[in-house]
């Protein structure tokens, strides 16, 4: 007898993770996936940031991240890279 069990407590998202974005450049809206999307965390508030290109007028926008981007952006799988402060 088999016994198809399910991995209990493990609630996976299926499908890619998608964040909505605007830009303020052209003031469009669009929705990303987390691959086009950077996360950078510094030692501070204000090195601590995430990154993306527009996809309407092809700049790159930088926004300050609060503690929760951070969370739904790691969670989502976004590519997150630290920085090191040389204190
Ligand atoms: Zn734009």
């Amino acid at each position: 007898m088999r016994n198809m069990s399910v991995m209990p407590g493990i609630s996976e998202q299926v499908g890619p993770v998608i964040f909505k974005a605007a830009c303020p450049d052209c003031r469009s809206r669009f929705e990303l996936a987390a691959e086009a999307l950077r996360l950078a965390i510094g030692g501070s508030r204000k090195t601590t940031f995430y990154s993306f290109t527009c996809p309407q007028c092809g700049s790159s926008v930088r926004k300050p991240a609060g503690e929760r981007i951070i969370e739904l952006l790691t969670g989502g799988g976004v590519r997150t890279l630290r920085l090191h402060s040389a204190l």
